[in-house]
């Protein structure tokens, strides 16, 4: 069976190795260039996008910032999975609140702002401090203001109605206003919908961000408790998108309260550690998902951390002698900042794991990989 990936990053790379042992053949349409290549090898294919669409069997996407005509060509061809409506829904903040409300799942208070009288009426309803986030186009923390006190507001607002003003009626541009939210910390879930609305979900992961990206997940940690309030979330989001694949969700922590950050449809970093945490990886159960291939088990096997390796020429290759650590890289050229690969590492309990990441932590610098010395300790402690 043959499977075209809209985008051509290492999601959709780690996609096709996850589907080559299930007979699944993966080819990535790369849309800023227009090429149709191998996610792995890079091999470039004299293929148009119109070539790709009528030689796949299903279609799929890695990102949700796909140009709409694309996202209509594949839309047309019956084969697109999860869709165009949930791949909007993923990239328009405002059809995601929108979404929420109606799931009935809650998220942080909110207003949407399109002109300047409903930044003044977000400022007396919600209160400082608020974030202002573009609906459209927004990622790893791009697009984003933080408005703590009546002095930020003018200069805000000049850069906000900038952005506002580079919509046009087919694409309008608003911006989503939020309460900040004082949380403990930030979950995520992952899991699995086929098309048949089978629902499969992953164990909920501990996700730690540095200045707005990524850096360290940990999965195996949670309660009963909350683990169920996730699992709700995300079968109430699935089934409303009547989605067909694998879908994130993120949420902040609020004294055991979840409420949702935002959506992903798609395969997600922070379910990275599925590669060695569980049977099926979140790749494969997207594979086999849009393939209409039964899922498979999304139970925890060992607590598994990951770690983003961000900016790095490669993986330090003494991390390979830590036991039970995989490395993941994904052949980019290197630009300071960028997702270049990961690291898993898995332990057969969470003390366990937490002394591989303390192994580790000698290995990988504090400043280039936050947070890893920090997780160690205290699962070491609990
Ligand atoms: P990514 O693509 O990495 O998920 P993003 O650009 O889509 O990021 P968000 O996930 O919405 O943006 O926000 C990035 C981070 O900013 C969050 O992970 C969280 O730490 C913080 N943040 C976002 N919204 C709020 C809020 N309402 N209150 C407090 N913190 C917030
Ligand atoms: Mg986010």
């Amino acid at each position: 069976m043959n499977i075209l990936v809209l985008g051509a990053g290492q999601l959709a790379r780690m996609m096709s190795l996850a589907g080559t042992p299930l007979d699944l053949v993966t080819l990535a349409y790369d849309s800023s260039s227009g090429n149709v290549i191998d996610p792995v090898s890079f091999k470039q294919y004299d293929m148009s996008l119109q070539d790709a669409i009528i030689w796949a069997d299903s279609i799929t996407a890695e990102f949700e910032h796909i140009p709409l005509d694309v996202l209509a060509l594949c839309q047309a061809s019956k084969k697109f999975y999860p869709g165009a409506e949930a791949i909007a829904t993923g990239g328009d903040r405002a059809k995601e609140k929108a979404l929420l409300d109606e799931a009935n799942v809650p998220s942080a208070p909110h207003c949407l702002i399109t002109e300047r009288t409903h930044f003044d009426q977000a400022i007396t309803s919600l209160g400082y401090p608020l974030v202002l986030k573009t609906c459209q186009a927004g990622y790893d923390g791009k697009g984003q203001w933080r408005v703590k006190e009546d002095s930020n507001v003018e200069q805000i607002w000049s850069e906000m109605s900038e952005f506002l003003s580079r919509g046009n009626a087919q694409q309008p541009h608003a911006i989503l206003a939020e309460q900040m939210i004082k949380f403990d910390r930030e979950v995520s879930i992952i899991g699995a919908r086929g098309k048949n609305g089978e629902v499969k979900i992953y164990p909920l992961t501990e996700n730690q961000h540095t200045n707005g990206v990524l850096t360290l997940s940990v999965a195996g940690k949670e309660k009963p408790d909350i683990q169920s309030q996730a699992e709700e979330a995300f079968t109430k989001i699935a089934n409303a998108l009547d989605y067909v694949g694998v879908l994130a969700v993120e949420f902040f922590d609020v004294e055991g309260d979840l409420l949702v950050n935002e959506i992903a449809p798609r395969v997600h970093n922070s379910g990275h550690w599925s590669q060695q945490g569980a049977h099926t990886s979140q790749f494969e159960n997207h594979m086999r998902a849009i393939a209409g291939l039964p899922l498979g088990s999304t139970t925890l096997l060992r607590p598994t951390a990951m770690i983003n390796v961000l900016g790095e020429k490669e993986i330090p290759k003494e991390v390979l002698a830590v036991s039970d650590v995989t490395s993941h890289w994904y052949g980019k050229s290197s630009k300071p900042g960028r997702k270049m690969g990961h690291i898993n590492v898995s332990g057969n309990t969470l003390h366990d794991l937490g002394e591989k990441l303390a192994e580790l932590a000698e290995i990988l610098p504090e400043e280039r990989y936050p947070g890893v010395l920090d997780t160690a300790k205290s699962l070491i402690l609990n």
